[in-house]
């Protein structure tokens, strides 16, 4: 579901061969660059804010084939706390998008936009999903969406009365571009699939993702969390045994399998993030089934997928923050559940509490964590623990 938090950019065109964006913040720099020279460089240190506008051009120029984009001058405003799982780069990217797909007359329908802003996010080095950007222009007031992909398409999902989500953010920042943590586990997402594929006599470099691979197998979520079971060994992969497995040499591998960011890794665990990945697609049906066949249990069952889903996130897919599960275990009793969301490594944690316990919890989050943060009195706590409902997707306004 979307957030009320938004991207808000001001446009208009130019006749000048430019691109300018300006930011409220100030900490973001100025930038503007000649249309013609439209690139996002790619760095694995620091990435510079203007990298996602330019992925959302980019991604319409190369939709649209367009030669050249009309000139812009852009300016950003957002409330999305930055880096915190609440996907304000893809926030950017597709407010740019849209802003650009307008001024140049492109259009596509929200579906197509969607892909295509997952697609361009990924110039910035990360090799995401495509669920934020989805999310971006598909969402809808007052109702959760079950998103799938190949092809995108998104389901109503009605919460059963009662349910209020409540976001809590851990304040630990994580720049998903600028570490190779987040594409590790891609890739480790990735020789999983390769090295299950190969068990299956199957032309193993034809696949890359998990999903694939079940649908070419045909099996249920639990059949693909047995299958990785008893093919793959829980103890950590070297570089070199998944090269023997797969008959390769690491460069070989390197060139085929890896991304620049992630070929210096030696030791990877695909058997913990595969089986995380069928379970958790499990929970998500689940928590869709239980979502529709409402009943005086649903919402403990609900927290109960949900305080699931952290733990797999925290043991098997590591990629949860000490503060996050600080927050989940602060949450025990009070919600029904909580978990990480978006990437992980920090950023938000998002709750199910009863709607008349939703101040009680709230008020629990300040005393028990935010008091005990280092700069406690400068926070302002209104932005960072809020009630959130499904809101709307994006919209231009003329
Ligand atoms: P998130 O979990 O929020 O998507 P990412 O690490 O993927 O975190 O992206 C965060 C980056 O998005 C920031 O470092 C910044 O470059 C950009 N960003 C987010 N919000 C804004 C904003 N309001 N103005 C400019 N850039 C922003
Ligand atoms: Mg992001």
């Amino acid at each position: 579901m979307a957030v009320q938090q938004d991207i808000l950019m001001a446009v208009r065109t130019t006749n000048k061969p430019s691109l300018s964006l300006a930011n409220i913040e100030r900490s973001y720099d100025d930038f503007s660059c000649s249309t013609e020279e439209l690139r996002v460089e790619k760095r694995s240190d620091s990435v510079p804010w203007s990298s996602y506008v330019l992925c959302g051009v980019l991604g319409v120029k190369e939709h649209g084939r367009l030669s050249s984009v009309a000139g812009l001058q852009m300016a950003v405003s957002g409330t999305i706390p930055p880096s915190s799982g609440l996907s304000s780069s893809s926030a950017l990217v597709c407010a740019a998008a849209l802003a650009t797909a307008h001024a140049n007359k492109v259009t596509m329908t929200k579906s197509e936009i969607a892909s295509m802003c997952a697609r361009a996010e990924r110039h910035i080095g990360t090799e995401g999903g495509g669920m934020d950007q989805a999310i971006c222009f598909l969402a809808k007031k007052g109702t959760a969406k079950l998103i799938e992909f190949s092809p995108l398409r998104a389901q109503d999902v009605r919460l059963p009365p009662g349910a209020v989500f409540v976001i809590a953010n851990s304040l630990a920042e994580k720049n998903k571009a600028a570490s190779s943590d987040f594409n590790c586990r891609v890739m480790e997402c990735r020789l999983a699939t390769q090295l299950l594929a190969k068990s299956r006599g199957l032309e193993w470099s034809k696949y890359r993702r998990l999903g694939d691979l079940q649908k070419e197998l045909r099996l249920q979520f639990d059949e693909m969390a047995r299958l990785v079971r008893s093919v793959l060994h829980e103890e950590p992969y070297s570089k070199k045994e998944i090269c023997v497995e797969l008959g390769i040499t690491e460069s070989q591998l390197d060139e085929i399998t890896l991304s620049p960011n992630t070929r210096h890794i030696a030791e990877f665990r695909p058997y913990q993030r595969a089986l995380h990945v069928f379970q958790e697609a499990g929970r998500v049906f689940a928590f869709r089934a239980v979502c529709e066949a409402g009943g005086e249990d649903a919402l403990s069952q609900m927290g109960q997928l949900m305080n699931d889903s952290h733990a797999s996130c925290r043991d098997l897919y590591q990629c949860s923050h000490e503060l996050l599960d600080t927050i989940c275990r602060l949450s025990e009793g009070l919600a029904y559940g909580a978990r990480l969301t978006g990437a992980g490594w920090g950023g938000c944690a998002v709750a199910l509490v009863p709607g008349e316990r939703a101040d009680e919890y709230i008020n629990k989050l300040k005393a028990e964590f935010y008091a005990r943060r280092p700069n406690a009195e400068s926070l302002n706590l209104d932005t960072i623990v809020f009630r959130t409902e499904p809101g709307d997707g994006a919209v231009i306004f003329i």
